[in-house]
């Protein structure tokens, strides 16, 4: 054991050290290697090194470079690794955590995490919730509690409100409630890509007159396309007179919440009814930690609480949490050890001043790629996102899409940094998105150098 795993831990800081020289962008043209990689099942075991060269050397490598400095690309994620050291003592300890009695102090662990973020958001005491694999579950688990909440067993009649920027979660998290796409209303946003709380009341009032039940509202705090913050106050004030469930994916721009000079855009977040986060983005753990907090914990427990003749009863009232009662899963692992060991070795200042140093390397950022020639922000940084496309006298429409996708690709081509687009307001936008722990001001360099050289080649 002790062999294997110092081979291994060797090999990965080998590879975390290498990051910086690796592309951007590996070489994801892999249909072929795909092909050929498939096999059946061994009948007998094979020795670890030749596995780890085959992993580490022929396919990690053909991956987007998402742990890498140049990783600008969509909505980065992390991998701070001491939430791997916490993966490998829960897979190595493998206690069971779906209940409280099976491992009463490791779940108190996930509850103190779980009421660390409570407290970054500004929820209240009763406020309770859910460690899960992502963002699109906690956005489920979410939409279920609204619906349980507001519908009771007569769902059909049900309508949700998100915007025509919502990540694509939300459609999906509504389906597996049960909420069908014929039932979800994708709000026109405005010229800032923001949720439009004028057509989201007419929206709700022409249902209602139609006879149907109008229930949530989804708003972003921060989308994916262009890091667009939705009004949270109005929209919050609309569903308090409403009476409808208010729920913000803040998947992406939750944790931003922990600025102080950023709370006045991202006010009225801790009214919302339940939250979305990812500590996978906004405090960059490994992929596979996401989280939920639901204001009324009591709506989260009554949509999971569930007992078998089997399991041993809980202790009531509900002073110790137990997360089957609050989530859809018994048998897990243990996310919550992945956010506790990382906040205790680390502390929640160093997660500030990281969000911190994010927002002042993409105000610089902006500032540099909108001076290049033929550039208009299309999407000022809220955050640290933001979105723009590439023009020139008498350029048509197609033309300035088909360029700035090519901006994006021969940006990335270069091998310094990663960007993608995206298709807003039926514009194709370049955007810049930073959220790694790693990137730093050498990167931003790298990434106006590369551009202000693709815009050359690109404008006629
Ligand atoms: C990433 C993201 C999601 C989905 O979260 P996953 O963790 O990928 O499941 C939802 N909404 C927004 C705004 C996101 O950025």
């Amino acid at each position: 054991m002790r062999a294997m795993a110092e081979t291994v831990v060797a090999r990965c800081v080998d590879h975390i050290v290498s990051l910086p020289q690796q592309p951007g962008c590996g070489d994801v043209e892999a249909r072929a290697l795909c092909r050929a990689m498939r096999e059946p099942a061994p009948e007998h075991g094979t020795s670890l090194d030749p596995l780890l060269d085959q992993l580490l050397e022929h396919w990690v490598p053909r991956s987007f470079t998402a742990p890498g400095p140049g990783y600008l690309a969509f909505i980065p994620g992390g991998g701070l690794f001491p939430a791997a050291l916490a993966d490998f003592i829960t897979d190595t300890t493998n206690r069971f955590t779906g209940i409280w009695q099976a491992a009463p102090a490791l779940v108190q662990l996930e509850a103190n995490a779980l009421e660390w973020l409570r407290e970054w958001m500004a929820f209240p005491p009763d406020a309770r919730g859910l460690f899960t694999t992502g963002g699109s579950m906690a956005t489920w688990n979410a939409i279920l509690c609204a619906r349980e909440r507001h519908l009771g067993a007569d769902i059909r009649p049900g309508v949700l409100y998100t915007s025509d920027q919502a990540h694509h979660s939300v459609l999906k998290a509504a389906k597996l409630t049960g909420v069908m796409p014929d039932r979800v209303r994708a709000i026109a946003s405005d010229e800032c890509f923001r949720l439009r709380t004028d057509v989201l009341e007419e929206t709700i009032a022409a249902d209602r007159r139609a006879g149907l039940v109008p229930f949530a509202v989804v708003s972003s705090a921060g989308t994916t396309n262009t890091g667009a913050i939705d009004p949270l106050d109005a929209i919050a004030d609309l569903c308090a007179r409403e009476s409808l469930w208010h729920h913000v994916d803040g998947a992406y721009g939750a944790f931003f919440y922990l600025r102080p000079e950023l709370r006045a855009v991202l006010s009225g977040l801790p009214r919302a009814d339940s939250l979305t986060l990812d500590p996978h983005k906004g405090m960059f753990l490994p992929y596979g930690t996401g989280a939920l907090l639901v204001r009324d914990g009591a709506a989260l427990r009554a949509a999971h609480e569930a007992t078998a003749a089997y399991l041993p009863a809980m202790p009531q009232p509900h002073e110790f949490y137990d997360p089957s009662q609050h989530g859809p899963e018994l048998s897990r692992g243990f996310p919550g050890l992945r956010v506790w060991l990382t906040v205790k070795l680390y502390g929640a200042a160093a997660f500030r001043e990281a969000l911190a140093e994010k927002r002042a390397l993409t105000i610089d950022a902006v500032r540099r790629v909108a001076a290049l020639p033929g550039i208009v922000i299309d999407a000022a940084p809220e955050l640290t996102l933001f979105a723009f496309h590439l023009t020139w006298p008498g350029a048509t429409r197609a033309e300035e899409d088909a360029a700035t996708r090519s901006l994006m690709e021969q940006t990335t081509r270069k091998g310094r940094v990663m960007v993608t687009g995206c298709t807003a307001h039926g514009r194709y936008l370049g955007r810049v998105c930073v959220l790694s722990f790693r990137t730093h001001a050498a990167q931003i360099d790298a990434l106006v150098d590369d551009m202000a050289a693709a815009i050359q080649t690109i404008r006629p």
